[in-house]
C-alpha cells in the first residue's frame, strides 16, 4: 500500500516519516539528505491484517512537482501536511489538494495533518512543556477541521517532534483504505 506525503517545504513531512519509521526526531535535519522513502509494517488488530506501508516523501518544491505527479498515480493514501504555525502552508494545502485531485486515483484516502502542535501549547502533544505558546498558532483546530470536513478529508493534529498522533495518522488512513478494498 503506497502513501504519499504532500505539503509545502518545511511543514515536517520528512520528520513525520522519520518519526514513523525510526521513532526519532531530528532537530536539524539536513535538507540535502532528506528522507525520500520509508517503509513500515502496520498491524491493524481488529481487522487482523498487517499491511506494508510504503511512503514517499514528495519534495515540496516546484522543481520536483513533475516527478511528484507520477507518484500520485500509484498512491492509495495521501497525507496532506501543513504547519499550524504557518498560515501560508495552510493556504497552500488547497493547491496541494487540487494537485492530488487532478493526478491521483479519485478514491484515494486523504488525511489532513496539522503538524507542529507541540509549539502551540497543546498539552496532549507536549505534556508539561510550557515553551510552546498558543500565540504561535496561525490556524485554529476549528478552521482546519471545518475545511477537512468540507473536502471530505480525515483530520488530525500531530507533532513529529513528540510523536503525538503520528502512528494514528498513518493508521487512520490505512483503515479507511481497507474499508474501500
Ligand atoms: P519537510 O520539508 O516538510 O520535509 O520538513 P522537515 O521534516 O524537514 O521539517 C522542517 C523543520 O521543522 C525541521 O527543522 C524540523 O525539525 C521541524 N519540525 C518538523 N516537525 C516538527 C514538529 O512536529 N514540531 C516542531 N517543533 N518542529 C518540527
Amino acid at each position: 500500500m503506497e502513501y504519499i506525503l504532500v505539503g509545502d517545504a518545511s511543514v515536517g513531512k520528512s520528520s513525520l516519516l522519520v518519526r514513523l519509521t525510526d521513532r526519532r526526531f531530528l532537530a536539524n535535519p539536513d535538507p540535502t539528505l532528506g528522507v525520500e522513502f520509508g517503509s513500515k509494517l502496520i498491524r491493524i488488530e481488529d481487522e487482523n491484517k498487517t499491511i506494508k506501508l510504503q511512503c514517499w516523501d514528495t519534495a515540496g518544491t516546484e522543481t520536483f512537482r513533475s516527478i511528484t505527479r507520477s507518484y500520485y498515480r500509484g498512491a492509495a493514501g495521501a497525507l496532506l501536511v501543513f504547519d499550524v504555525t504557518s498560515r501560508p502552508s495552510f493556504t497552500n494545502a488547497r493547491v496541494w489538494l487540487d494537485d492530488i485531485r487532478a493526478h491521483a486515483d479519485p478514491h484515494l484516502t486523504c488525511v489532513l495533518i496539522a503538524n507542529k502542535v507541540d509549539l502551540c501549547g497543546n498539552e496532549d502533544a507536549n505534556p508539561g512543556n510550557v515553551i510552546g505558546s498558543s500565540r504561535r498558532r496561525q490556524v485554529s483546530t476549528e478552521e482546519a477541521e471545518l475545511w477537512a470536513k468540507e473536502e471530505g478529508l480525515l483530520f488530525l493534529e500531530a507533532s513529529a517532534k513528540t510523536g503525538y498522533n503520528v502512528d494514528e495518522a498513518f493508521d487512520q488512513a490505512a483503515r479507511d483504505i481497507l474499508k474501500k478494498i
